[in-house]
């Protein structure tokens, strides 16, 4: 199934196209050449996380690698053999800590031993999925695919101070294919304003404004202080606890956006995933494609194919053996089936 070399074009996404591709480059032992990367985005090219996640993929199967730069728009990437060991890494900016653990963590499934993961940088990122979001969303399916993944948020990291650090412990084993054709009933719903060196009346007004929500007035509601030096920092999590899955939906407290404002975005997430009727939001389902298709099969609904979706799709039907349907349903929503080809 090996190429010889994979060659990619990033500017048909973001920096989900780099990550995944070191992902799966370790994991297949292919060599990558990734051109024009994150070639549309204002800034392009490599920033610090993104660096960053090279420079720990490269630490982590001693890969030799060309274009490790900050800036740099193409990079080659070949990899050796994935070590488990005592690893700890820095971004050195508020970067995403998180993005940079989704790029190592299923490398290091398929490694030669366990593995713990130290890595600090922001941990509540705009435009990045939240820890909460991986502790209580993504890292429970990928354990019911068989992962075998401790995690813990030891420190939250906030933009733009950074300074959160993520610990993970893994061992490697098999995954299995997982499939999710509906979220199943809601058990719960709960709502938790994170507040760090903000006034308190905000996390209370955006937890009264998620209050006064019709699906939202019965949900336990928390505001979770954290110490000051971890800030300045706030975010509100809205969680919906299914028979199948946990959806998490987050939203950042802005200057000069009002905590109402916050609150109605993380309602808006939850509404829009509701109505649609699938089994998984937009954010989760660009997040689940890829354990899913280092299982050998998945599958889930989702409310809309999004770009992201569709970029890692591509990216990884270019490594592993695996064809990815993404068809429109009857009722809303698509339809994501991986399977083996
Ligand atoms: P770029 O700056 O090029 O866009 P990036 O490296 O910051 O790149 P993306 O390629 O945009 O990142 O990927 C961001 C990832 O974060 C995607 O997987 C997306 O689904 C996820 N994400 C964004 N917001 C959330 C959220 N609120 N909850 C969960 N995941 C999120």
């Amino acid at each position: 199934m090996n190429k010889h070399l994979i060659e990619l074009d990033g500017a048909e996404g973001g920096g989900q196209i780099l990550r995944s591709a070191l992902s799966l480059s370790m994991i297949t032992g292919t060599a990558l050449r990734i051109v024009n990367i994150r070639g549309r985005r204002s800034r392009s090219g490599l920033l610090r996380q993104h660096l960053t996640a090279v420079r720990t993929a490269v630490d982590i199967c001693g890969a030799a690698v060309e274009g490790d730069e900050l800036g740099s728009r193409s990079l080659t990437f070949r990899p050796g053999t994935i070590r488990g060991g005592d690893y700890r890494f820095a971004i050195g900016s508020a970067g995403s800590a998180v993005l940079v653990l989704q790029t190592l963590l299923p490398a290091l499934l398929f490694a030669d031993g366990p593995s713990s993961l130290a890595i600090s940088g922001g941990t509540h990122n705009p435009l990045a999925p939240p820890a909460d979001f991986i502790e209580r969303s993504w890292l429970p399916l990928l354990r019911r695919m068989g992962a075998k993944v401790d995690f813990e948020l030891l420190r939250h990291g906030f933009m733009p101070a950074g300074g959160g650090e993520l610990l993970v412990r893994t061992t490697p084993g098999e995954l299995q294919p997982l499939h999710l054709p509906e979220a199943g009933a809601v058990l719960s719903r709960s709502a938790r304003a994170l507040l760090a060196a903000i006034p308190g009346h905000v996390a209370d007004r955006e937890l009264e404004k998620v209050k006064r929500h019709q699906d939202w007035h019965a949900a336990s509601a928390q505001v979770v202080r954290l110490p000051e030096d971890q800030g300045p920092g706030n975010a509100l999590l809205l969680e919906v606890e299914c028979e199948q899955l946990t959806l998490v939906f987050c939203a950042f407290g802005q200057s000069g956006v009002s905590a109402e404002r916050v609150a109605s975005q993380a309602l808006h997430q939850a509404d829009d995933w509701r109505r649609s009727g699938t089994s998984v939001e937009e954010h989760l389902a660009d997040q689940l494609v890829l354990p899913m298709a280092l299982a050998g099969g998945g599958s889930f609904t989702t409310p809309v194919a999004s770009d992201h979706l569709l970029s890692n799709c591509a990216v990884i039907e270019a490594f592993l053996p695996v064809r990815i349907d993404c068809t429109a349903g009857q009722a809303a929503g698509q339809h994501i089936r991986i399977t083996p080809t």
